[in-house]
């Protein structure tokens, strides 16, 4: 039998590689991993955490705000970027360290390298200039921003990487993009009191979320102050004499802002690694494509997270992680349960939801029935903030099985997360019912629903 330097070697210190790796050797496995730029990956060092922490950041705008009718007399605030950045900085600093101290304690070999593949056991280690080889690998290589070469002007824009180190805040933005990223970013950078404006090819954002979360959100922001055109899109960027950026849209008109941001999708890491040469099949974005349990083409290769353009999303990389943990290593092969995840978008109001659409139900069961409720809450009484909650559950007619629950609002998604084991144990709407209320909160809208607002048959939908 063929002995290797290592049971496993992971390429890729993200959410799944770390994840992998650090429980692989917990098993007593001989385990190395790559990562070519800082360990904790997109989520730790430029994406999900930092992203958090700019939303706390921006949105103590509106706490200020609203607490002058709860009696406080709050000074005129003042906000200051390169302190929040500096805090940021060290925090995921702190993070970074705690990741791959968590490798080497569980006794793996941390290398701070690019890894790429000569052959389906080899891996080339650029950094250090030598090759290791495995049994198992596992790529885990992530994704990065899209970017878009047609455009000209591209390369005077940033992505979802640079916001998150400018040097100064801009006066302005414009952002094009219609996912969470864009929209999330847009309430960040209007909560720290930089004019926005949101541009998007498509009718509404944040695409295959409920409509009524789509609408709502959208007409909350521009409440706000926040400008948003949609069937839009940027047809020119240029940079002027006084160093701002110009950016000719597709209605023929020009938005002049101090950075423009790109959030048009990611793409998966799989150019340059030798995978085609490995024998690794990859799909049209470049994704790697894997089977049920999470292996590729080539049997000792396998693959999980943003790499394989599954569900894009940290918990549930640690997730493909520790079901491939589970097939590889302990005899108990496991495939990940992407069914029924919940979610939310860091927005201002948030959004929290798991479950089927009222659109997606309507087109898969015959009656829908949808509870909804869309009120103030409390906590918008005093502080006089015009900003309403949504709460909406989508359940099967006949059977009263939960099957969507969406919400809008302050903690929303805190509430989600509930709501996701509850759909996940398939709890019908007499469940709810039956479930005492809590006083005073705004999630007890969830138990009180007792009427459907209104009902959908074959998606027609009708009184109650
Ligand atoms: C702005 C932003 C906000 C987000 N917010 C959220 C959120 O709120 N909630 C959520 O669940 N998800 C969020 N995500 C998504 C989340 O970050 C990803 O789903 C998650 O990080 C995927 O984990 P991964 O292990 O697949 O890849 P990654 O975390 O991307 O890790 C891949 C790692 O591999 C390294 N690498 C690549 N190629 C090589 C190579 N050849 N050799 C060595 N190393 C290599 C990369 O440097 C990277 O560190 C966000 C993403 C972004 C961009």
């Amino acid at each position: 039998m063929a002995t290797y330097d290592y049971d496993l070697f992971v390429i890729g210190g993200g959410s799944g590689g770390v994840r992998a790796a650090r429980v692989s050797a917990g098993l007593g496995k001989r385990v190395g991993i790559a990562e070519e730029y800082r360990f904790g990956g997109t989520c730790v060092i430029r994406g999900c955490v930092p992203k958090k922490l700019f939303v706390y950041a921006s949105q103590f705008s509106e706490h200020f705000e609203d607490a002058a009718g709860f009696g406080w007399d709050v000074p005129p605030a003042t906000f200051d970027w390169p302190t929040l950045i500096a805090n940021k900085d060290k925090e995921i600093a702190r993070l970074e360290g705690l990741y791959r101290k968590g490798v080497e304690g569980a006794g793996g070999t941390a290398f701070a390298s690019r890894a790429t593949l000569l052959d389906r056991h080899t891996i080339r280690l650029e950094g250090e200039d030598r090759t290791v080889t495995a049994d198992q690998i596992l790529i885990a290589t992530g994704g990065r921003p899209s970017g878009h070469p047609a455009l000209p002007g591209h390369e005077h824009c940033i992505s979802s990487n640079e916001a998150f180190h400018l040097a100064k805040l801009p006066k302005a933005i414009l952002i094009e993009g219609g996912g969470y990223i864009a929209v999330e970013f847009a309430n960040i950078f209007h909560g720290l009191g930089v004019e926005v404006t949101l541009v998007y090819r498509g009718k509404e954002i944040l695409g295959r979320f409920d409509q009524d979360l789509r609408s709502l959100l959208h007409e909350a922001m521009e409440k706000k102050g926040i400008r948003i055109l949609c069937q839009t899109i940027q047809k020119q960027v240029t940079r002027r004499k006084d160093g701002r950026l110009e950016s000719l849209l597709s209605d023929d008109q020009t938005i002049v802002a101090d950075e423009i941001m790109l959030c048009l999708g990611r793409k998966p890491n799989t150019e340059g690694m030798g995978l085609e040469e490995a024998g690794v099949k990859m799909g049209d974005l470049g994704e790697i494509i894997v089977d049920e349990y999470s292996r590729s083409s080539v049997k000792n290769i396998w693959a999980v997270g943003d790499v394989t353009n599954r569900i894009q999303l940290t918990p549930v990389a640690i997730h493909e992680a520790m079901c491939f943990v589970e097939t590889a290593f302990r005899h108990n092969p496991t495939a990940p349960d992407h069914a029924v995840v919940a979610t939310a978008v860091f927005s201002q109001p948030e959004i929290g939801t798991v479950g089927l659409t009222e659109e997606k139900a309507a087109t898969r069961f015959n009656i829908v029935d949808v509870y909804r409720a869309h009120f103030r809450p409390m906590r918008n009484t005093l502080s006089g903030r015009d900003e309403k909650m949504l709460m909406k559950l989508v359940v099967d007619g006949k059977t009263g099985l939960i099957l969507g629950a969406h919400i809008l609002g302050p903690d929303a998604g805190e509430m989600a997360q509930l709501l996701g084991v509850i759909l996940k144990a398939g709890l019908t709407k007499e469940d709810f019912d039956r479930t005492m209320a809590i006083h005073p909160t705004a999630a007890e809208e969830l138990v009180t629903m007792y009427k459907p607002s209104y009902r959908l048959k074959n998606g027609e939908r009708i009184a109650a």
